[in-house]
């Protein structure tokens, strides 16, 4: 709130002495360059903003905490985690992934879903989306996807030719595709969908033994979804509908809240699941590896200042704690330089140090200087390791945990491509009413596909998950199933 005897100072904090009228020669100007108010002002309004994420820039977040309700500290050292009952601050980012930073909230998208642990050991970012898998498992592919999601390069118009091409030539996005074009691909609000850490990672417990960990978020308000006219008629009259609504459910007290289970899995089994547990675009079955609750997350307030805390908050998959490590996934690797990277470019080498990423702990290390470091950078002291000056060290029972590795160095692809039964797996437990509606989705997206060749192959993809499947696509799209030596 603003304090109503302020004065109006300029941002080097002089009084302004006139902010209605510019300093002119008479009353008709020219207007004088002198008025350093006037061009201080003009200057900064030029650069008010910062580059939008060049995916999930349109997004919403809260504030609330995390509170663990079962001790798993068998499996993890992670401090957070380590007593029920103990609770942590959080903040959460939701998103739509293609879009500007002003486009409609209720397009059919995955949903980012980015959550900060401000713990006492650092901060540990889980950032993930509302689906369990992801359109590609090699982060080699992820400029090109992105490409197809993003406006073609001369009409500046969204282009189903390349989006439906991308997918029909990268088989393993069947899985994502399926889960997007199904109910789930328009949540109602943020509030009513799931969250998935999607990647597998490691969790180490206090003696060094790891387990391999996969994160859901399970909404406590029901999942719910938006009817396609419904959220056409919306994404038109109130762009912002997810936006308005969790920032009003807050406001209003209904705070929403979601129960964190995790799947683990030995580290042995990795090497004979029948899926490649590192693969995102597989999920690992629940009746194999069932959900063991962890704690509960609860979202209570809003931010103050939008640019301050939503815009600058910067999440990466490779912001972690002691207790939490990676997993060989080729997707997550190449997450782990490109999130900081971004955020280097977008915000500046000093992000993590603006409010909203600052760990809550004492932060010691020996990086200096940069663009906006605004703090004593350090100030006198030691500023190189190793030293002789008590400068801070480091702790080896730290270190990443290890991995045994074999094979020989290479441009190679996952060993295991079956990208058909899981996706099938999903269609069959759908409803009636459910494959209808996704059939419908999909035989909607891909009519303006301008090659019948990607239709055809995409087609085959869907058939070979369920022949129902695709045979209904394929009647919609008014063409036949290409026959089985195509499909073989
Ligand atoms: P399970 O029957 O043990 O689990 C099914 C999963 O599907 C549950 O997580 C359930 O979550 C979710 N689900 C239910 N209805 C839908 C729907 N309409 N759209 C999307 N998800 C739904 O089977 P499996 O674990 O063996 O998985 C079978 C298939 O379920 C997979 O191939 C995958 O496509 C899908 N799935 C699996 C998940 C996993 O982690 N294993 C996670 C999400 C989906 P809920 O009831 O809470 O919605």
């Amino acid at each position: 709130m603003s304090n109503h005897n302020q004065k109006l100072t300029t941002s080097w904090g002089a009084p302004v002495g006139d902010n209605q009228n510019s300093v002119t020669a008479g009353s008709r100007g020219p207007t004088l360059i002198q008025d350093v108010h006037l061009l201080e002002k003009l200057a900064h309004f030029n650069r008010e903003r910062i580059p939008e994420r060049v995916v999930h820039a349109k997004g919403a977040g809260a504030h609330g905490y995390f509170e663990v309700t079962n001790d798993l500290s068998k499996y993890t050292k992670a401090d957070f985690l380590s007593e029920v009952g103990k609770r942590t601050p959080m903040f959460i980012r939701f998103s739509t992934v293609a879009g500007e930073l002003g486009s409609a909230d209720t397009v059919r998208d995955p949903r980012g879903f980015s959550v900060k642990f401000y713990t006492e050991e650092g901060n540990y970012d889980l950032v993930g989306n509302n689906t369990p898998v992801f359109f590609i498992r090699d982060a080699i592919k992820f400029p090109d996807f992105i490409h197809t999601q993003k406006r073609d390069p001369q009409t500046h118009l969204k282009n189903p030719t390349a989006v439906w091409d991308f997918w029909s030539l990268s088989p393993e996005s069947l899985h994502q595709v399926t889960t997007l074009m199904s109910d789930r691909g328009i949540p109602a609000t943020f509030r009513h969908m799931h969250g998935f850490g999607s990647h597998t990672f490691k969790w180490v417990n206090a003696e060094g033994e790891g387990v391999w960990v996969k994160y859901h978020f399970k909404t406590e308000q029901g999942v719910k979804n938006l009817d396609v006219n419904l959220a056409a008629k919306l994404a038109g009259e109130n762009p912002d509908y997810h936006t308005q609504d969790l920032f009003n459910a807050i406001e209003n007290g209904d705070f929403p809240a979601w129960k964190l289970c995790v799947q683990i899995m030995p580290l042995e089994d990795a090497d004979t699941y029948r899926f490649d547990p590192f693969d995102v675009t597989k999920v690992w079955s629940q009746k194999d590896y069932p959900l063991i609750e962890v704690g509960r997350m609860v979202l209570n307030r809003n931010p103050e200042n939008y640019f301050a805390e939503v815009e600058q908050a910067t999440f990466s998959p490779g912001t972690l704690v002691p207790g939490i490590d990676v997993s060989p996934d080729k997707m997550l690797q190449g997450r782990l330089f490109a999130y900081h990277d971004a955020h280097r470019y977008r915000v500046g080498a000093n992000h993590q140090m603006l409010p909203i990423n600052r760990a809550k702990n004492e932060v010691n290390n020996y990086q200096r200087d940069g663009a906006m470091r605004f703090d004593n950078n350090g100030g006198g002291s030691v500023y190189y390791e190793p030293n002789s000056f008590g400068g801070p060290k480091e702790t080896p029972e730290n270190q990443q945990h290890s991995l045994p590795v074999t094979g020989v160095t290479g441009s190679v692809a996952y060993d295991h491509n079956d990208h058909y039964t899981q996706p099938g797996d999903l269609y069959r437990l759908l409803t009636e009413e459910e494959r209808t509606r996704l059939v419908a989705n999909i035989v909607d997206a891909m009519k303006p596909v301008e090659k019948e060749e990607i239709k055809l192959r995409q087609i085959s993809h869907f058939y070979k998950a369920d022949p129902e499947y695709g045979t209904r696509i394929a009647e919609g799209l008014g063409l036949k199933v290409p026959s089985q030596e195509v499909l073989s």
